[in-house]
């Protein structure tokens, strides 16, 4: 869908790799209409006037499932069908709404979020973005009600984090597909009786070799789940092995084209990631509450230990973190809800950085509850556990700072129209490794500095210290990552070190801009000293952003990148750690 700024497949996140942050894309920063907000506060009056008194985390983790009553309660209140089209029996919510209801529930408790969350955007998002509409006619209306729960089964044994190396079969029999194949760590598999699965499709099918195909199959078409995984955390969720034998599936059940089931994947991912990066905000609100209240209780020295200097310290930083990564999630989904196409890296972000955010969050707090935060007394211990999680599913955060840098890496995908020299630098930035070397390093000199940006225009001015970290670093990366597509061409895809650097900017960046286009909004509806909070927050975030972005630009050719892979390749042949004082 067009915009107001543009046609929708432009990215902000990889503006900033040809630095040249495109401004016009975060500002303003959207705001839910006062429907959508009334809307979104019926959905957290119901969760909140229910969940205080009936969900117990500390049961459901102990008894390892959500309790029948708190699922009665929780369809009754829609939480099942919030992204179910109002004409399907749901809410029909956009991005912003859904997420933010994701984050309230997953400050109740994590389990709750990942059920709700697993089922939606998941096991449905397949059927919701590629399904026709009988298929949405026939399955949303109970899924939307909660009668059915979905999930989605994408990962086996030997695919993980590689799900190119899929080997479920969809093999075609007339009007029927057979698919044969395990599935493993599906959430929801225990309980759910629809799934999307990804199977590859015959060769006879398209002609090529077997390729991705994603379906939508009912349990009772044959799927049986596995014993419940002993998970570290995230109990009350269900987490379950799937056997899938002779399972006989019509093959209008396909969901998106036969063969293009990694697309139909990785679009259901992107969306995802927004509402994992949603639960990691309502998980660490919630830990920042319980150390405020556990320091401002505890006195050690006579003093509560809220008064001494380096809990104060955690406080701050736990603080400006969130702020960060609220400001950047609901960014993100405001973008989408108002038709940008292009998220994939910003949702990355956001993933990364709200679990690891989450991690630290977690443990700072627990510090701060002292011995307290270590027993099982308190909430601490499970919300670690719990928090464990989201460092590793929809893509870990490895693979994803990968992604991150080489999609960076493939330009910002603007519109550069005007001068052939421009549109000539696009195309070798949408293709850097294929358009390497397209240009004299003179001309691509000249055209970066036509591209680069001198400073946000759109920033209040207060920020302008902040905003000029965003120009200065965008900037940096920009360099520093045609100096490495210059040195290493096509071999950039094997260096995770640089593309590790490359993300850890970007992602710093994305989180200082989000703030900005949030703090800005923040000041001109309320002026100065009423945004005195967000103001503050931002300051704090960028001063430490930018000690990272500084370590960040200068390891790129100042590092000891090949001395640590020694050191690994010796871990590995020594089979550990080898050394001992004896
Ligand atoms: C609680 C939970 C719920 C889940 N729910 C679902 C679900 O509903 N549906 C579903 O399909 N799956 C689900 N998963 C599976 C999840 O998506 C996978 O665990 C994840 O993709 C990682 O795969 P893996 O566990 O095989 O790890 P591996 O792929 O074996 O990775 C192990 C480690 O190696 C690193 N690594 C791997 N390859 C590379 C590389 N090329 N470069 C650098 N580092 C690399 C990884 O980052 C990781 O640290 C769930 C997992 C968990 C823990």
């Amino acid at each position: 869908m067009p915009t107001a700024s543009g046609t929708g497949d432009e990215s902000f996140a990889k503006s900033l790799f040809v630095g040249s942050p495109a401004e016009g894309l975060i500002f303003p920063y959207p705001e839910p209409t006062r429907a959508e907000v009334d809307e979104i506060n019926g959905v957290l009056d119901g969760i909140r006037r229910f969940a205080p008194r009936n969900v117990d985390a500390a049961r459901i983790d102990r008894e390892e499932n959500i309790p029948l009553e708190v699922l009665a309660a929780m369809r009754e209140l829609g939480l099942f069908g919030l992204l179910v089209p109002k004409a399907h029996g749901g809410s029909g919510l956009g991005l912003t709404a859904y997420a933010r209801v994701v984050q309230e529930l997953a400050a109740h408790d994590g389990s709750l979020a990942m059920a709700v969350s697993a089922h939606q955007s998941l096991g449905l998002a397949a059927l919701l973005y590629f399904g026709t509409e009988e298929l949405k006619a026939k399955y949303l209306p109970r899924c939307a009600r909660g009668e059915s729960l979905a999930a989605f089964a994408l990962v086996e044994v030997g695919a993980g984090s590689d799900a190119g190396s899929i080997q479920t079969r969809a093999d075609r029999d007339g009007d029927s597909y057979v698919i044969d194949g395990e599935k493993i760590w599906v959430t929801n598999g225990g309980v759910a009786d629809l799934f999307t699965v990804f199977a590859r499709t015959s060769p006879a099918e398209d002609g090529a070799k077997p390729r991705l195909t994603a379906f939508v199959v009912e349990r009772g078409a044959g799927v049986t789940s596995g014993p419940e995984e002993p998970t570290l955390g995230l109990r009350g969720a269900s987490t379950t092995s799937l056997t899938l034998s002779s399972v006989r599936v019509p093959a209008t059940q396909v969901l998106g084209d036969v063969g293009r089931g990694f697309k139909v994947a990785m679009e259901v991912l992107t969306s995802a990631r927004l509402a994992l990066a949603s639960s990691c905000v309502g998980a660490s609100k919630r830990l920042v509450r319980l150390a405020v209240e556990r320091a401002t209780e505890r006195k050690t020295f006579g003093r509560t230990i809220a008064e001494f200097p380096l809990v104060k310290d955690k406080l701050a930083t736990m603080s400006a973190e969130i702020f960060a990564l609220e400001s950047m999630t609901y960014l993100t989904t405001g973008l989408v809800d108002a038709g940008r196409t292009d998220f994939s890296v910003e949702s990355a972000i956001c993933k990364v950085f709200g679990s690891e955010t989450l991690w630290r969050v977690a443990n700072e707090s627990a510090q701060i509850a002292g011995a307290l935060g270590y027993t099982r007394r308190g909430p601490w211990e499970r919300m670690i556990r719990d928090a464990r999680a989201a460092m590793v599913f929809e893509g870990t955060n490895e693979i994803l700072r990968c992604f991150i840098a080489l999609s960076g890496m493939q330009g910002p995908g603007l519109t550069l129209s005007g001068s052939g020299l421009l549109e000539d630098v696009s195309k070798a930035m949408r293709e850097p490794i294929k358009g390497f070397g397209l240009l004299s390093d003179l001309a691509f000199r000249k055209a970066r500095s036509v591209l680069m940006r001198d400073r946000l225009t759109r920033v209040h001015p207060t920020l302008a210290r902040e905003a000029a970290i965003v120009i200065t670093y965008a900037q940096h990366l920009a360099r520093s990552v045609d100096q490495a597509l210059r040195r290493h061409g096509k071999n950039i895809a094997e260096m995770q070190y640089t593309q590790k650097r490359a993300a850890d900017i970007a992602i710093d960046l994305y989180a200082i801009s989000s703030c900005l286009a949030r703090t800005t909004r923040a000041i001109e509806k309320r002026g100065e000293e009423g945004a005195r909070r967000e103001i503050d927050l931002l300051t704090v975030f960028a001063r430490a952003a930018e000690k990272r972005l500084q370590e960040n630009v200068v390891t790129f050719d100042d590092n000891d990148d090949e001395l640590r892979k020694a050191v690994a390749h010796k871990a590995c042949a020594d089979g550990g750690y080898p050394l001992d004082i004896l």
